[in-house]
C-alpha cells in the first residue's frame, strides 16, 4: 500500500506495509537526527509541561512532526521503494486521490485552548 495519508488510516484498517509518501501526523520527529516519538507525547510535553518549543533530548535539534511540509524534499527512502514497488507490481490501483494537496495552516504544532479548540502556537 502507497498512500499520502498521514492520518495512518491504513494501519487502523489492518494493513500492515503501508509506505507513506507524506509522512505520518501521528509521530513526530527532531530535523537533526531523526530520532522520532510519538506525537502525542511531544504534544503533551508541550500542554502538560509547558514546553514552548520542543527539542531533541538526544541532539537538540528541533521536533517536527513526521509529515512532508510545503517545500520539503519527499522522504528518500519512501519514494523510492514505491516507485520500486510499483515498477514490480502486476497491476496498480489508484484509489481516491486528485494528487493534489492544498496549503492548510502554517506552523508545526498546535496547542489546544482550555476551551479544546486548536491554535497555532507559531506562525
Ligand atoms: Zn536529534
Amino acid at each position: 500500500m502507497i498512500t499520502q495519508n498521514i492520518d495512518g488510516l491504513h494501519q487502523r484498517a489492518g494493513s500492515t506495509d503501508v509506505i507513506e509518501l507524506h509522512g505520518n501526523a501521528m509521530r513526530a520527529g527532531c530535523l537533526g537526527c531523526g530520532k522520532e516519538w510519538p506525537r502525542a507525547e511531544v504534544q503533551r510535553w508541550m500542554e502538560v509541561d509547558g514546553v514552548e518549543e520542543p527539542t531533541c533530548d538526544a541532539c537538540g535539534g528541533p521536533l517536527k512532526p513526521k509529515t512532508i511540509s510545503f517545500g520539503q524534499a519527499m522522504p528518500e527512502a519512501e519514494t523510492r521503494r514505491a516507485f520500486m514497488e510499483a515498477r514490480a507490481a502486476d497491476l496498480l490501483i489508484a484509489i481516491g486521490s486528485s494528487l493534489v494537496v492544498f496549503r492548510r495552516r502554517r506552523g508545526s504544532f498546535r496547542r489546544r485552548s482550555r476551551a479544546g479548540r486548536a491554535s497555532s502556537s507559531s506562525t
